[in-house]
């Protein structure tokens, strides 16, 4: 069937969905791209909202195979934000109009790191209130797995978004990049407290990993659409040469290009079937191509997280290597990123928190 033939379907099958990530020829592709930026339009409108995001701490008690940050990596320094270093890159946020923000880290679930990331919710809500932002900054959290009611403590405080990837739904892939005592099951059950607390609940994957199928990215997307999530946040997978996946670099080196443009179909077609939840165009696309966030964009996603954590940090808070924007600044990160955010015919949305319409809908059928 032509690829325009199934984009046009009103609901997508399995098949269908395992068509549109196959496609392989430069105007199949261009069309995926060109639908999926209208179905954006008609859904969430044009404008790019802003998350700046603070990499506040890179302990962690896990041990994730792919990640650099990992708590066998014994060569990277371990840092943590003072409270004063995140309200000052909070502030700084607020002052230019970013809307949101974004509080990321490695994971600990001890109270001392649950009560200070609740302090500094608290404390961003506080200092952030003005005229142009009459409710402070949106919080967003991306710390990891914790307790229900260290989940419930923190959505008191003002946090009211939260992104925790699935990583994979192969279940056997999940178990072969994580350690046997982090598990899928307490993944997913987090998503469901945190659904059930009330945040705006973002998920994703990485794309690209070794052993990975495109059957494994279609039951992906199945699995957005039936946690119904508001949000989606994933990228491709990058290799760090000091994780056990550095045996597969053969296979990263040798399909950086495929893994890139089906990062960036991957984007298109979450778009295309799930509507009107956020798609953010992560920094991972960026570190494969130095526009490849720009490309995530005219691919149907909305939003954009700048990196606001203070150079020395963000250096040690190494995901995978090749991370950007590590040279110390060449002038202002906020120019930067809205003049790159312009040249794709966007407009950035400043002092709006952008939430997911897709929660307002799913709310509205819970009533
Ligand atoms: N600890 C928090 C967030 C930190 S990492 C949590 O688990 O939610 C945020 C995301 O970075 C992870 O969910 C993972 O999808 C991504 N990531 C980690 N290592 C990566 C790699 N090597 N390549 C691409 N993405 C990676």
């Amino acid at each position: 069937m032509p690829i325009l033939d199934i984009i046009n379907k009103i609901e997508y099958s399995k098949e269908d969905l395992l068509e549109l990530l196959s496609i392989s020829s430069k105007d199949d592709l261009e069309l995926l791209k060109k639908t999926a930026y209208e179905i954006m339009k008609q859904y969430v409108g044009e404008k790019v909202y802003l998350r700046g995001l603070i990499e506040f701490s890179n302990y962690c008690v896990n041990d994730c195979f792919y990640c650099g940050i990992r708590k066998s990596n014994r060569d990277l320094p371990r840092f943590i934000l003072s409270k004063n270093e995140i309200l000052d890159s909070a502030l700084w946020c607020a002052q230019k109009g970013y809307g949101s923000v974004v509080l990321q880290s490695g994971e600990r679930n001890d109270e001392a790191f649950v009560d200070f990331v609740e302090e500094c919710v608290r404390d961003i809500k506080k200092i952030t209130i003005s005229d142009s932002l009459p409710n402070g900054l949106g919080i967003t959290l991306c710390v990891g797995e914790l307790s229900y009611a260290q989940y419930k403590r923190l959505y008191d405080a003002g946090a009211h978004r939260y992104l925790l990837r699935i990583e994979t739904t192969n279940r056997k892939l999940f178990e072969q990049i994580h350690p046997n005592n982090q598990s899928y099951d307490k993944r997913i059950e987090c998503l469901h407290m945190l659904k059930e607390i009330g945040y705006y609940v973002g998920t994703g994957v990485m794309i690209g990993l070794p052993k990975q199928t495109i059957e494994d990215l279609v039951n992906d997307l199945v699995f957005f659409k039936e946690l119904d999530v508001d949000m989606i946040g994933m990228g491709p997978y990058l290799m760090h040469l000091s994780t056990p996946m550095k045996e597969h670099k053969d296979y990263f080196f040798d399909n950086q290009k495929e893994i890139y443009k089906l990062s960036l179909k991957m984007i298109g077609v979450a778009r295309l079937y799930l509507k009107d939840v956020n798609i953010a165009a992560t920094t991972a696309l960026q570190a494969m191509y130095p526009w490849g966030r720009e490309e995530g964009l005219l691919f149907g996603a909305n939003i954009i997280m700048p990196n606001l954590t203070p150079m020395d940090a963000r250096k040690n808070y190494e995901l995978y290597n090749g991370k950007p924007c590590l040279d110390e600044f060449q002038g202002d990160c906020f120019k930067c990123i809205t003049t790159r955010i312009e040249s794709t015919g966007r407009q950035v949305a400043l002092n709006e928190w952008g939430d997911s319409l897709h929660y307002i809908s799913r709310k509205r059928q819970e009533l």
